[in-house]
């Protein structure tokens, strides 16, 4: 063969491709050239592919240029040229020759062939042919017995260059007995450069692609961001603000873990804590605090610049990441204002290398998710805000309700609790004297509290004491045992009312615990209200205790007052008893009865009997109190049998003279109180009461009260208030007695009186008589002198007889032996008589007595003698009390009435004596010199008289002008009586 012969008319057959069809049928070889390139130039132009245009060149060449044909490119991995295209004329040999190549690549450091012409850009034909060029390429025996059975015979290689770079190899070689000339290898060239410009134009083509991928790659993502930030914006609270930022980097950044710290300043000294992960094992999500500049996120923050780690076990050996199988993190910082908010870190499992891209996106991330929080971050602020005003309002609602200390304290725990998340609250108020503290009321975990009741000195340096002495809040947010309990954590809070503390509030954790700003300002709160509330509380139950003690004092006054009015209306023994008994019902008893011995009380003897004088009920409910024969059934003795104290408990009260409380059992037995079972029901409370009556040192009697059917009991109030009606009952007995006594005694008076009176009256008549006789001289002369002596005698006897008058009328009066004796009164006559009987005493005195009756008024119909005993009462006084001047008697009608009036100059009454002179034995205090005799009695007979004659007697009178009293009469008695 000499050269090589380029075939034109079946270029694009590659069925038909032989050597034999290449046998040039011109002799113009260089024409054949150009359009065989031409032919190869449409064609590689054909495509836009790199690899199908790499892969046409080089079937192409065959078996137009070389047997057999390659291309490699470099792969600086293992140093050597990988074939990516080959191609063989012989299709026998194909599989044999590119194993071959395979397993003995060219390698890039070779002085010759493939790996200098990447090297130097140059095209290079192998120098030896044919069994030299055998030994000459071959690495080894194996290697040469190959290619000698390939039949190698010439190779030659030339550069594919794309602008300037030699970025392949294409290897050519003959089999048998072909071998390649310049012109093979300008040929070879000239298809290179072609193949490059399409090359060229592949990559360009591939770039853009690439650049377009990544474009919408890009847009892709800026729209997943966008998705992201919509989701992540979405959220109001930070919990979930944070998670979605997390899902949302996982996802665009297609991480293993994502993880978002934020910083918390703890003393004084910032600090990353991790607040949301995904990916993470529970182990690795309890970290502690980070401080900046300590591991990953610590640079983060301390930089506030992004950073990519490739490998993290390189850059900080300590990371918890690496027990996660995290080999690469890319993390950012999270600002708002130039403020370091905290680090988001994404990861992953494999060793995939975060691009800048990532890192962009992730900041971009960022930037949002910083906004995201700082938002959520404010609103849950003021929702927290909110929250708590909510909550102080419900504690404010509640306590509004609360009225007592006892509903207050538990409103108070209870809230402060709850708000607080505390296991226990506790409430420790100051004693009386202000000197300790008293643990009232613990509400949770008492373990975590000191026992109800313990009592500390403010002195004594306990802590609770401590906060109320000094009324300052105690915050211990992690302590062992604060205040000898239990708990781990604690605050107390003073309850402050007008500048003193009136007791503190505490509640306590069993762990460490945080008090925010929020929990500490509602705490302090609560503990405002809560001391104001028990403020009032006290107020309310002392004022409520003065207003029943108050109601109940009234309540019992007016009982006192009732009964005392009751007891007061009757003067009877028994009236009294039967009195009390129904002051008694309902207001003190359902049934009262009153128990008396026989006798009064200094004449109760042993062996007395007691008797029941007195007794009433009120009906049970839906029984009226007179049953349908209309018999009073408060007097029904079967109606409250069951109730009644046995015969012994009164003879025990009377015995022992101190009141009994009884108790009536479910059975209706009645026992002592003491004797009564702590656990017995309800209905075995004190429901009788025996209470003595006492007088004059001695029980004479009970008064037993019961509630049969009320369903009432008796306390000490009602016992005392028993007690009282027992001794204003006596008193009223007492009274009972004496009246009787009194009325017994004056009818013996007065008995006595008239029977004196009458006595005296009988000789004094003779007396009179006698002297009448004696003046007259019928039984002998008598002279001057002993007419004159028998004138006194006559007008002392007189007067005596007047004063024994007055005193028999007196003591009539006094007893009901002085009925009144209707007829026709003269009064003319009686004036005129009356006139006489002091005629003589008046003129002696140098006065005179004028007396005058209407003509009219003659003869009234009325008691003759009482009429004439008050006209001479009346006429003896005006006399008596007259020095000068006279005595004045006047009868006048006075419609249907008369009017005898009396009146005198003498020496008058004041005006403060004149209500007192009808009082019997009543006299105006006299000068000794000027003293007038009289007995106090006749005024008060007079008016007496008056009155049982249906009239009046009335006075008018001033000092030193006299008086005048007028008695007023009906003219007609009988019409009055
Ligand atoms: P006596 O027996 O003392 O007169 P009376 O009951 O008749 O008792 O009167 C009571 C008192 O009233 C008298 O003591 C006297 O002080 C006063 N008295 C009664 N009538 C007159 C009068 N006409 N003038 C002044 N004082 C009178």
């Amino acid at each position: 063969m000499s050269g090589p012969q380029y075939p034109l008319d079946n270029l694009k057959d590659r069925n038909r491709s032989t050597r034999d069809q290449f046998t040039p049928e011109s002799g113009d070889q260089e024409l054949a050239r150009i359009r065989f390139l031409a032919a190869a130039t449409d064609e590689l132009l054909d495509t836009s592919e790199m690899d199908d245009a790499l892969r046409r060149l080089v079937q192409f060449t065959v078996p137009e240029v070389c047997d057999c044909a390659c291309y490699a490119v470099p792969c600086r991995v293992t140093g050597t040229l990988r074939v990516e295209v080959f191609h063989h004329s012989d299709p026998d040999t194909v599989a044999a020759a590119q194993n071959l190549l395979e397993r003995f690549p060219s390698r890039l450091d070779d002085a010759y062939g493939a790996g200098r012409v990447f090297r130097t850009g140059e095209p290079e034909i192998l120098a030896a042919t044919g069994d030299d060029l055998q030994r000459m390429v071959a690495v080894s025996d194996e290697h040469r017995i190959a290619l000698q059975q390939l039949r190698l015979n010439a190779l030659m290689y030339v550069p594919l260059m794309v602008r300037g770079e030699v970025v392949g190899v294409f290897g050519m070689a003959q089999c048998g007995s072909r071998v390649f000339d310049t012109a093979d290898l300008q040929m070879a060239v000239s298809l290179a450069r072609r193949a490059s410009a399409v090359v060229d134009r592949a990559r360009l083509y591939l770039a853009e692609q690439e650049a377009r991928r990544r474009a919408e790659q890009s847009a892709a993502r800026l729209r997943d961001l966008a998705h992201v930030t919509v989701k992540v914006l979405q959220h109001p609270l930070l919990d979930d603000t944070l998670r979605a930022v997390l899902e949302g980097v996982r996802g665009l950044l297609a991480s293993d873990f994502a993880s978002i710290m934020l910083t918390e300043v703890h003393a004084g000294q910032t600090r990353l804590r991790l607040r949301a992960s995904v990916g993470l094992s529970e182990h690795a999500r309890q970290n502690p605090m980070v401080p900046p500049g300590d591991g990953i996120a610590g640079r983060i923050a301390e930089s506030h610049e992004p950073l990519i780690v490739d490998d993290v076990a390189a850059f900080d050996p300590d990371s918890p990441l690496i027990a996660e199988g995290v080999l690469s993190v890319v993390g950012v910082p999270l600002m708002a204002d130039g403020k370091l908010l905290g680090v988001i870190n994404a990861g992953t499992h494999t060793s995939h290398r975060y691009s800048a891209e990532d890192r962009a996106m992730l900041e971009l991330l960022a930037a949002r998710a910083s906004s995201a929080i700082v938002r959520a971050r404010l609103y849950e602020a003021e929702r927290r805000a909110r929250g708590y005003a909510e909550r102080l309002q419900r504690v404010t609602a509640a306590l509004s309700e609360a009225v007592t200390p006892d509903e207050v304290m538990s409103v108070v725990l209870e809230h402060a609790r709850e708000a607080l998340r505390a296991r226990t609250s506790v409430m420790a108020l100051t004693s009386e004297d202000g000197q300790s503290i008293v643990v009232t009321r613990v509400l949770g975990e008492p373990v975590l509290a000191p026992v109800e009741g313990s009592t500390f000195a403010l002195t004594d340096g306990y802590p609770l004491a401590d906060v109320v002495r000094e009324r300052k809040a105690l915050w211990l947010g992690d302590q062992d045992s604060p205040a000898g309990t239990g708990a781990r954590a604690w605050a107390a809070l003073p309850l402050e009312v007008e500048g003193r503390a009136v007791g503190a509030l505490t509640v306590a954790f069993g762990e460490p615990h945080e008090f925010s700003e929020e929990d500490r300002e509602f705490a302090l709160a609560v503990a405002r209200q809560a001391a104001q509330a028990l403020e009032r509380s006290r107020l309310f139950e002392a004022e409520r205790d003065a207003r029943r003690e108050a109601v109940a004092g009234r309540s019992r006054a007016a009982f006192l007052a009732d009964a005392s009015a009751v007891l007061a209306s009757t003067l009877d023994y028994r009236g009294t008893l039967e009195a009390v008994a129904h002051v008694a019902v309902p207001r003190l008893a359902d049934w009262c009865a009153v128990d008396m011995l026989d006798g009064l009380p200094d004449e109760v003897r042993p062996g007395t009997h007691l008797g029941r004088l007195a007794e009433a009920s009120t009906p049970p409910p839906g029984e009226s109190a007179t049953s349908p024969d209309g018999r009073d059934e408060s007097h029904d003795d079967d109606a409250p049998a069951r109730a009644r104290p046995p015969t012994e408990v009164l003879a025990r009260v009377m015995r022992r003279g101190r009141t009994a409380v009884h108790a009536i059992t479910a059975k209706g037995e009645v026992r002592p109180v003491a004797d009564t079972p702590p656990d017995a029901e309800r209905s075995a409370l004190p429901n009788l009461l025996v209470v003595p009556i006492l007088a004059q040192g001695r029980t004479i009697g009970t008064i037993s009260l019961c509630y049969t059917h009320s369903g009432r009991h008796y306390d000490d109030a009602d016992r005392m208030l028993a007690e009282e009606l027992a001794s204003r009952t006596a008193v009223s007995l007492e009274q009972a007695w004496l009246y009787r006594a009194a009325q017994q005694a004056n009818a013996a008076k007065a008995e006595f009186l008239g029977t004196i009176s009458h006595e005296l009256r009988t000789p004094l008549n003779a007396i009179i008589g006698y002297s009448d006789l004696l003046g007259e001289g019928i039984s002998g002369p008598v002279n001057e002198k002993q007419v004159h002596q028998l004138d006194r005698v006559r007008t002392s006897a007189r007067h005596l007889l007047l004063l024994i008058d007055e005193t028999l009328a007196f003591a009539r009066s006094e007893t009901d032996k002085d009925p009144v004796l209707l007829e026709e009164v003269d009064l003319r006559a009686l004036a005129r008589e009356a006139a006489s009987d002091f005629a003589d005493e008046v003129a002696e005195r140098g006065m005179v007595l004028e007396w005058k009756v209407d003509a009219d008024m003659t003869v009234i119909y009325s008691d003759h003698a009482k009429v004439r005993q008050i006209l001479r009462n009346l006429l003896s006084n005006a006399t008596k009390f007259t020095q000068k001047g006279g005595v004045n008697l006047q009868v006048r009608g006075d419609g249907d009435a008369v009017a005898l009036e009396v009146s005198d100059t003498g020496i008058g009454i004041s005006a403060e004596n004149l209500p007192r002179i009808f009082e019997p034995f009543w006299q105006v205090e006299q000068s000794r010199t000027r003293r007038v005799g009289g007995t106090g009695i006749g005024l008060s007979v007079a008016r007496k008289y008056a009155e049982m004659l249906g009239g009046t007697l009335s006075v008018r009178s001033a000092p030193g002008k006299g008086s005048t009293f007028t008695l007023r009469l009906p003219r007609d008695m009988s019409g009055v009586m």
